[in-house]
C-alpha cells in the first residue's frame, strides 16, 4: 500500500532528486525496503531539507528508525600527481578535519543506529556505511583528490603570488573553484565521468546509487553483482517499483549524455 501510493505520487526523498524524473526517489524507496527486509543496513540523506523531511515521513510509515547521528568530518585526500604544498593542505583540510556534524541515517532498529554514533563522515567511510563496492570508494576518492590538484594548479597558474604568500586566500579560491567548469582539466574529467560512468550505470546498473569505477563498469564486477542483488530483491517483492526504477533511470541517463 505504502509502495503503491508512492509509485502513484512520488515525492523528492533524495539528494539527487530532480524535477525531470523520479529515478532517485524510487531508488531511495527501494533502499528503505531493502533495510526493512534486512538486505541492507543503512541509508543516509543529506540536503535538501524538504527531501529529508519527506524521507523521515516515509521511514516512519515503513516503521524504520532514523536519527541525526553525531560524528566528525574528515578529508580523504590521496596524493595524485601534483604536489600541493603541505602548508596549503593543512589549511585546506583543517577547516573540515575533526569538525563535529550530524548526518541523517535510517536503519531497521535503534541498535544499528547506536553503533554508528561517533562515526567519521569521510567520503570513504560514508561509502562503507552505505555498503558501496570498495574499489568504487577508492576510485571516487582518487577522483576527488585529483580535483583538488587540478584546482590548485588552476589557481597558481591564474594568480600572481605563490603558494606561501596568501594561503588563506588561495584555499578560499580552491573551495570556490573546486570541480567548477572554469577549471579546464576538471571539466574534461567530470564530463568523461558523467558519460562513461554515470549515464552508463543508469542504463546498466540502475539499482545502485554510487558511481561504479573503471573495473565495475565492465562485466561481472563487484558493483554488477550488488546491482543484481538489489534488482532481484525488487523484481521478486516489488515488481512495479522494479520497472519504474529501470524506466526512470533511462530518462536520468539521457540528462548526462
Ligand atoms: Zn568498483
Amino acid at each position: 500500500m505504502i509502495v503503491d501510493e508512492f509509485i502513484e505520487n512520488p515525492k523528492p526523498i533524495s539528494g539527487f532528486s530532480n524535477p525531470e524524473n523520479h529515478w532517485p526517489d524510487y531508488l531511495a524507496l527501494l533502499h528503505l525496503l531493502l533495510i526493512k527486509h534486512g538486505e541492507k543496513k543503512h541509508h543516509m540523506m543529506g540536503f535538501p531539507p524538504e527531501a529529508a523531511e519527506n524521507i523521515i515521513t516515509l521511514s516512519d510509515k515503513l516503521e524504520l528508525k532514523w536519527r541525526l547521528v553525531c560524528g566528525t568530518y574528515a578529508f580523504d585526500y590521496q596524493k595524485q600527481s601534483v604536489s600541493i604544498p603541505q602548508i596549503v593542505l593543512d589549511v585546506l583540510f583543517n577547516a573540515k578535519n575533526g569538525k563535529a556534524g550530524k548526518e541523517l541515517i535510517i536503519a531497521k532498529d535503534e541498535d544499528t543506529l547506536d553503533k554508528l554514533d561517533g562515526s567519521v563522515f569521510s567520503n570513504s567511510n560514508t561509502g562503507k556505511i552505505l555498503e558501496y563496492s570498495e574499489c568504487c570508494i577508492r576510485w571516487f576518492d582518487k577522483n576527488q583528490s585529483t580535483g583538488w590538484e587540478e584546482v590548485y594548479e588552476f589557481i597558481i597558474k591564474n594568480s600572481s603570488g605563490d603558494a606561501s604568500t596568501h594561503v588563506e586566500e588561495l584555499v578560499e579560491m580552491m573551495y570556490k573553484y573546486y570541480e567548477s567548469y572554469n577549471v579546464e582539466d576538471s571539466k574534461k574529467r567530470i564530463q568523461k565521468i558523467k558519460v562513461d560512468h554515470v549515464a552508463e550505470s543508469r542504463n546498466t546498473m540502475p539499482f545502485i546509487f554510487f558511481q561504479p569505477c573503471d573495473v565495475c563498469i565492465g562485466p561481472s564486477s563487484p558493483s554488477r553483482k550488488l546491482n543484481e542483488k538489489y534488482a532481484n530483491f525488487a523484481k521478486e517483492n516489488y515488481p512495479e517499483l522494479y520497472k519504474k526504477i529501470i524506466d526512470e533511470a533511462k530518462k536520468d541517463a539521457k540528462a548526462f549524455e
